[in-house]
């Protein structure tokens, strides 16, 4: 059923529901009702190119169930976007939404499109466009979007400005991650790598590994990775290596990471930093390390992969980074503590929701505020999730979606089914 929900990435996000639908013992009748979205909405978004020509892009928006709240998540910009693909995020986002008691649904967006080859007045176009095709379907109390990746604070402003037009006033409560100056909450931008950290921090804790004595690798040099990286800078990891999509760089010495930043400030990526340290991207994630970083893109931790990789902790930042396959594989690799997605960067979604709260109240916190309540919400899912772990005798990720799915199924077995 649904074929419309095809391709690796949902088919990876539906084996992970099974095994948790497994392990939690939901019946074989109530299962198609927490798998499938609730909604996807398909819409094509045409815009005019700077040069005169007309162009059209495909977007979607998949709202995975509205049972707690309105489905919350990000929008993604990337030539790889497709249905499948925002569909699996969407239910990554209702198992972190839930597991962090966040009172959401998940949902995810994306247009197929490589930002970077749009100019500034090309991008702006197509996100008034994408928000205005779906204004019919989202709503602070219905849907509320977030950056994810290939967009950022700006696009967010664009979003709000676009349906705030046709609402006649400012509704800033309509999407998260937008800048300060606009409504956005202090500490937003920072939160997913933050809460990386912290959790790499409570992890270390756990196997008695000390953080200034050990090492990192990072992939991804984003919004998420770049704050991991300085981050762990600061508390005194040896940053091994790093990556984006425009280059990777080893140094067995370590990296001197606020150089990089300032190069990035400028250079926009890293390309063109340095000559010496530069390697392969496909050899990063089995560099030797203690704290390995994925925080790209989904399915880049293959069997293979999971295999060769010699690190202590695996901070998993991106969503969905390590297939069905590899998991099989660390389930036989009890050296490894694996901090899951869903887990790990629920620091962006959480603080995403003091951005929302703050805005229906007009009422704005002080960043320390934000980030003593942030790190207070994840504290509570890690243990939750590590003595879940012991208890049921499994992953940490298993443990981590049973949490969430439980939630989720709780709310739709009290509410029932209409009519
Ligand atoms: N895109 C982020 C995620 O995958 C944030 C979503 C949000 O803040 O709503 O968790």
């Amino acid at each position: 059923m649904f074929d419309i929900y095809g391709g690796p990435v949902f088919n990876m996000a539906r084996q992970q529901f099974l095994q948790a639908a497994d392990i939690l013992e939901i019946p074989n009748d109530q299962r198609d009702r927490l798998l499938y979205p609730k909604r996807a909405i398909a819409v094509t978004c045409p815009i005019h190119r700077d040069d005169g020509s007309t162009v059209v892009y495909e977007g979607y928006r998949v709202q995975h169930h509205l049972s707690l709240g309105p489905s919350k998540g990000g929008v993604r910009f990337s030539p790889h976007v497709d249905l499948g693909e925002v569909a699996a995020l969407s239910l990554w986002m209702s198992w972190k939404c839930a597991l962090m008691n966040l009172p959401y649904g998940g949902a995810k967006g994306g247009v197929r499109v490589d930002p970077y080859s749009l100019s500034h007045k090309e991008l702006e176009a197509l996100s008034r466009r994408f928000m205005q095709e779906l204004i019919p379907f989202v709503g602070p109390h219905v849907d509320v979007m977030a950056p994810d990746i290939g967009t950022n604070e700006q696009v967010m402003a664009w979003f709000m400005d676009t349906y705030s037009n046709d609402a006649g006033r400012t509704v800033t409560e309509i999407v998260t991650g937008k800048p300060v100056s606009c409504g956005g909450t202090a500490g937003r931008r920072e939160a997913t790598g933050r809460g990386v950290t912290h959790l790499i921090f409570r992890a270390s804790e756990e196997i008695k590994l000390n953080l200034s004595q050990s090492s990192a690798v990072i992939q991804g040099f984003g919004n998420v990775g770049s704050v991991v990286a300085s981050e762990l800078y600061d508390l005194g990891v040896k940053i091994l290596a790093i990556s984006d999509h425009t280059a990777a760089y080893h140094d067995p010495k370590g990296l001197n990471i606020p150089e990089i930043l300032k190069y990035i400030a400028t250079h926009g990526v890293l390309k063109g930093y340095s000559t010496e340290a530069l390697i392969d991207p496909a050899t990063i994630l089995t560099i030797k390390c203690d704290i390995l970083v994925p925080a790209a893109v989904e399915r880049v931790i293959t069997e293979e992969i999971a295999n060769k990789i010699e690190c202590k902790i695996l901070a998993e930042a991106a969503n969905g980074p390590t297939t069905v396959e590899a998991d099989a594989v660390f389930a036989k690799r009890p050296d490894i503590f694996i901090i899951p997605d869903i887990l790990c960067n629920s620091g962006g979604v959480t603080v995403s929701y003091f951005e929302w709260v703050q805005d229906l109240q007009q009422f704005f916190w002080e960043e320390e505020e934000v980030i003593n309540r942030m790190t207070k919400i994840m504290d509570k899912g890690f243990y939750e999730t590590i003595s879940s772990a012991k208890q049921l005798k499994t992953t940490n990720r298993m443990a981590a979606t049973c949490a969430g799915l439980r939630r989720v199924h709780l709310a739709k077995q009290a509410r029932g089914l209409f009519p």
